[in-house]
Formats: C-alpha cells, sequence, structure tokens
C-alpha cells in the first residue's frame, strides 16, 4: 500500500469506529496511526483495540503506528446536588475539600487538595472550556473563594483549568501511571503526556518508558510554551493540542503558537502533529467548511509532520469521509505549485553531524538529478528522521529490521517504510534497496535511486554513506 502524500494523519478511535472492519476502512481511506485515548478506554479496550489496529495491518502488509493518550491532569469539579448550577457574574462561589456531593450556587467541591494550595490570588480559573471563568479572591484552610467573572451552566464534572497557575503535580497521576504500564504491555508504539508543564516531566517518564515507546508532548499548557525549546529537545515528537491551549491561552494566539512550534520542530528534527477541531463539522456532516480545510492546508503548508482527527473519527457520523478529505485537502496542497517554495522557506540548516550532513546532500542529490527515491537504512528510525527532516521533494523510503522502528515511524513526514532484515554487504545493500523501491511502485527500471547508509550496518546514529544506483530490468540494482 503506497500513499502519495506525505503529511501523516492520526485518527483517534473511539465507540464509532473501534470495530474492526471500520478500523480496516479507516487505514484504507488514508489513517496512518490510530489513537487510543485512555481517558475514555479502558485497559481491556486498550488491549482489544490494539489487537484489532494489529489484525488489520498485518492483512493490509502495511505498517500501522498506535499512539496511547495519557489523560494528565485534567481537574474537575464535583457534583451537584440539582445536577447543574446557574453562576452569575459578580458573586462569589467557592471550590472547596468537602468531599460531597451536595454542591450548589455557593460552592462545590473540588476532588484536588493537592491543587488548592498552589493557586494564588488573582489567578483565573475557567471551567468548562472556558466558558466560565472565576477569579481567586482568597486561598486557604482547603478552599479557593474566588469572585464570578464570567458565568453560566454549571454542571457535575466539568473541566477546570488554571492557566495562572504552575501545578505541583508530576506528568503523571496514578491513573496515567497504570494507563501508561498497560499501554507498554500492549505495545504500542507512540505515548502522549498531556498537560505537559516542564522538561523534568518527559525526563520522569523517559525513565518509565526506557525506549520501548517513543514520547510525544502534547503542548496545551502555557507553562510548557515558556519551556517550549527544552521540552521539544527531550521528546520524541510533539502535539499541537490546540483544544486545551485555546483555553489556557487567548484563542487568537493560538496559529500563531502553531507555526512556532511547528518551526521549532522542523529545526530539531522532531515530528510535529497538529490537533483538534481540524474538521470539527464533520462529527456531523459528510463535508467539511471551507474554513476548515483551510486550516488543514495550512498545517500541511507549513510541513507538519501530521493532521490529526479526534471526535470526527472516534464518535462523529462520518469517520470515514473524515480521513479521506484530509488525505485529498493532504495531496491537493502538496502538488500545489506554490507548495515546495513555502516548505523550502522554513528549512533550517542542517545540524553540524554527519546523519545530517548527508541527509542534506542526499536532498541535493535527488533533486538535482531527478532521482526516483531516497532509500535509507535506519536501525533505531534516528537516520529516517534526519532524512525526512530535509523535506526533500522525493519519496523517503526507510529500510528497517526493527518492527518497533518502522511502526514509530508512522508518524514521521513523508516516509514510507519497509521492514527487511540488515544487508550482508554493500552489493546487498544496493540490491536491496532497488529491489525494495521497484517492488514498491517508486522506481522502474531505468530509474535511479540516491541510498544513505551506516556502514557497518546495524550502528545506530553513524550514517556515513551516501550512493547512487540504477534499477536494472529485474529490479536489483547497480551503481
Ligand atoms: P485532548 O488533547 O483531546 O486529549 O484534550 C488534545 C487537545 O487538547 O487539543
Ligand atoms: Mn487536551
Amino acid at each position: 500500500m503506497r500513499r502519495i502524500r506525505r503529511a501523516k494523519i492520526l485518527a483517534t478511535l473511539g465507540p464509532a469506529s473501534h470495530e474492526e472492519t471500520m478500523i480496516e476502512e479507516l487505514a484504507k481511506a488514508g489513517a496512518d496511526v490510530f489513537r487510543i485515548n485512555m481517558s475514555h478506554a479502558s485497559h481491556e479496550v486498550l488491549h482489544q483495540t490494539v489487537k484489532r489496529i494489529r489484525a488489520v495491518e498485518a492483512r493490509l502488509k502495511h505498517p500501522i503506528g498506535i499512539l496511547a493518550d495519557l489523560q494528565g491532569p485534567k481537574l474537575r469539579v464535583w457534583k451537584f446536588a440539582e445536577g447543574s448550577v446557574n453562576l452569575v457574574a459578580g458573586q462569589s462561589f467557592t471550590l472547596d475539600s468537602e468531599e460531597n456531593d451536595q454542591g450548589n450556587a455557593q460552592r462545590v467541591y473540588l476532588p484536588h487538595p493537592e491543587i488548592i494550595e498552589s493557586v494564588s490570588v488573582g489567578d483565573r480559573l475557567l471551567l468548562d472550556d472556558g466558558k466560565l471563568q472565576l477569579k481567586a479572591t482568597k486561598v486557604g484552610n482547603g478552599a479557593i473563594e474566588t469572585e464570578v467573572i464570567y458565568g453560566g451552566k454549571l454542571s457535575d464534572k466539568k473541566g477546570v483549568s488554571l492557566p495562572d497557575t504552575l501545578l505541583p503535580t508530576g506528568a503523571l497521576t496514578e491513573k496515567d501511571h497504570a494507563d501508561l504500564l498497560e499501554a507498554l504491555k500492549a505495545e504500542v508504539d507512540w505515548v502522549a503526556l498531556s498537560f505537559v508543564q516542564r522538561p523534568e516531566d518527559i525526563i520522569d517518564v523517559r525513565k518509565i518508558v526506557q525506549g520501548r515507546a517513543g514520547v510525544m508532548a502534547k503542548i496545551e499548557k502555557p507553562q510548557a510554551i515558556e519551556r517550549l525549546e527544552e521540552i521539544v529537545k527531550l521528546s520524541d515528537a510533539i502535539m499541537v493540542a490546540r483544544g486545551d491551549l485555546g483555553v489556557e491561552l487567548p484563542l487568537e494566539q493560538v496559529p500563531g503558537l502553531q507555526k512556532r512550534m511547528i518551526r521549532m520542530c522542523r529545526r530539531f528534527g522532531k515530528p510535529v502533529i497538529v490537533a483538534t477541531q481540524m474538521l470539527e463539522s464533520m462529527i456531523t456532516a459528510p463535508v467539511p467548511t471551507r474554513a476548515e480545510v483551510s486550516d488543514v492546508s495550512i498545517a500541511v503548508f507549513e510541513g507538519a509532520d501530521a493532521v490529526m482527527l479526534s471526535a470526527e473519527s472516534a464518535s462523529g457520523q462520518y469517520p470515514v469521509e473524515a480521513v479521506s478529505t484530509m488525505a485529498k485537502v493532504a495531496v491537493a496542497v502538496e502538488s500545489d505549485a506554490n507548495y515546495n517554495n513555502i516548505i523550502r522557506a522554513a528549512q533550517t540548516e542542517p545540524e553540524a553531524t554527519a546523519a545530517d550532513a548527508i541527509s542534506a546532500a542526499t536532498r541535493q542529490v535527488a533533486e538535482t538529478l531527478d532521482l526516483a527515491a531516497i532509500v535509507t537504512y535506519t536501525a533505531s528510525g534516528s537516520t529516517g528522521i534526519r532524512a525526512a527532516r530535509e523535506r526533500p521533494n522525493k519519496p523517503i523510503i526507510a529500510l528497517s529490521p526493527n518492527l518497533r522502528t518502522i511502526r514509530r515511524l508512522s508518524v514521521v513526514w513523508g516516509i514510507h517504510c519497509v521492514q527487511t532484515e540488515d544487508a550482508v554487504s554493500l552489493e546487498d545493500m544496493v540490491d536491496r534497496a532497488c529491489v525494495i523501491a521497484y517492488q514498491e511502485g517508486f522506481a522502474r527500471p531505468g530509474d535511479r535511486i540516491a541510498i544513505t547508509a551506516g556502514v557497518p550496518l546495524g550502528t545506530p546514529g553513524a550514517t556515513n554513506m551516501l550512493r547512487i544506483a540504477f534499477v536494472r530490468q529485474d529490479g536489483a540494482g547497480s551503481s
């Protein structure tokens, strides 16, 4: 299965899409990675879903990535005696530590006692995705007293965001920790951390993960924006989590931050995923709005590695249409007359490493000689990612003996992955690259390809070779 697009598609699975037949339809329509949202999935559902995705992967003979998205410290108010209350601007309202279901228009239980003391007078509290706003007027004795700035209806278990407060929680709650261990047991390829605040959050999680999955940081807190560069460097990938980001920061800042994050990730060679409300109206309609098509296009024009669907594919009425719409938009953008120039304009210099120097040279050679493809041998995946960092306008085929590497690279821009054993000699390496480029439909006899590798093969991070080879009549190579 060969995709003609470079940007990848992540589709969240949920009640509308967790059956195996639907997973297969979504993969065929263009989903490269499936996201399992641990805010909703039980451990049983996690294992069952992973099993179904792997069955589809085997049937389609095409690697599929799996991302387990951990809920993170999402704060919620407890319950009201009447199910909801109406708060009016100017009134006072208290969030306290009194454990009961009897919230009323004056108070409600906040089941996160550790949070209360870290709030300062003047901090904002945003409720229900920012629809209501409170300001802390007094903190102490296990309670936050507030003044209502924007009122409205507040019902049971609505979310609470504290954009002005550095929360004393690590990246993982107890639930996240248990979910993470289960996800690793299920052999997912990526784990995403929600509400990352500090670089240390990533370090802590890496200690647990120990390389068994890629670690993706969701950027959705102002505190993470303040330390963005450190967080990007420590993470294996970044998600521009526009949903919560748009609650915690003024909405109009999100597009600029999205651009900044994509550019920074491209500079450091970290995969970056743009998420949330990309095709929101397709939850209930088979076609998107013009604004949504434009939104997906902007992410693709910027060279984001992937675009993501949330409710559109998890619980919407048109999951397959949502995936195929994203695929169509990406293909159209990538064949637009301005695409290459726009991508090139945001390009940064290679870092001073052999892998980057060779990747840059390879792009140059492939474009100058109009080669059919760039084939890169990559054990850990890092050479593949560095090749993609160059955003060459020729296909990249990543070859690895390691199935985990192959699957993990499914989020990365422009990479077509194939699992193959390591070559035994230089000749075998050239032949194997040519045969695979030919078999996978990227090169015809007479075409030339570029091959990069670290010789001897299997030494991670030692890319030191660039070779040009002819694809022969039998698909094998000569150089
Ligand atoms: P969520 O993360 O869907 O898990 O909240 C994405 C976002 O906040 O945009
Ligand atoms: Mn979020």
